[in-house]
């Protein structure tokens, strides 16, 4: 069977956008028969990761955010690219609790929560140009080892 997708989506900086971004994630991520807290993580990270390129990359300005995933066997990669202020020092601001916008009572946590809910977390970012998360998920790892469903088998 073949086990590969991928999807292009295109949306402006708007904060409605972030909750639309990250269903319509849930929704092509659902042909991996994720459980439901794996669709949990994976929507809390590209929430975390949008809301950033919203806020940070575009600030008062709207510009477009490209998501981009990809389905690979049972593995699911994200990007979020915007085109915005990029960062200047990436590894300062993946730290945890560090945040530039404290006046917006951000809590410095996105970059954490993104590395926490997602297998892997990779951050490109050129300051004054853009910047690209990439994350990737494992669907299906708590499957139980050794345990093989036989065919017309029920799991209940
Ligand atoms: P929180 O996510 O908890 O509300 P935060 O957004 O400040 O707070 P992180 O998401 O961890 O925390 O991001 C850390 C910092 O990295 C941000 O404060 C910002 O300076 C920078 N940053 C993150 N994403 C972008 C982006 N797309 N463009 C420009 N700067 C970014
Ligand atoms: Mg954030």
């Amino acid at each position: 069977m073949d086990n590969t997708n991928k999807m292009i989506l295109e949306f402006e900086s708007k904060s409605q956008n972030e909750s639309f971004a990250r269903t319509v994630v849930a929704a092509f991520a659902a042909t991996m028969d994720p459980t439901i807290e794996e669709l949990a993580d994976i929507k809390t990270a590209v929430s975390e990761a949008v809301t950033n390129s919203i806020i940070h990359g575009y600030g008062d300005c709207i510009g477009m955010i490209i998501m981009r995933s990809f389905i690979s066997g049972n593995e699911i990669t994200v990007e979020v690219e915007d085109s915005g202020a990029g960062i200047e020092d990436i590894n300062k601001a993946m730290e945890p609790l560090y945040t530039s916008r404290p006046e917006l009572e951000r809590s410095g946590m996105g970059f954490s929560f993104m590395e926490a809910f997602m297998d892997d977390l990779e951050v490109e970012s050129v300051f004054g140009q853009g910047t690209l998360v990439r994350m990737k998920k494992r669907i299906g790892k708590q499957a139980v080892k050794g345990y093989t469903q036989q065919p017309g088998q029920s799991v209940i």
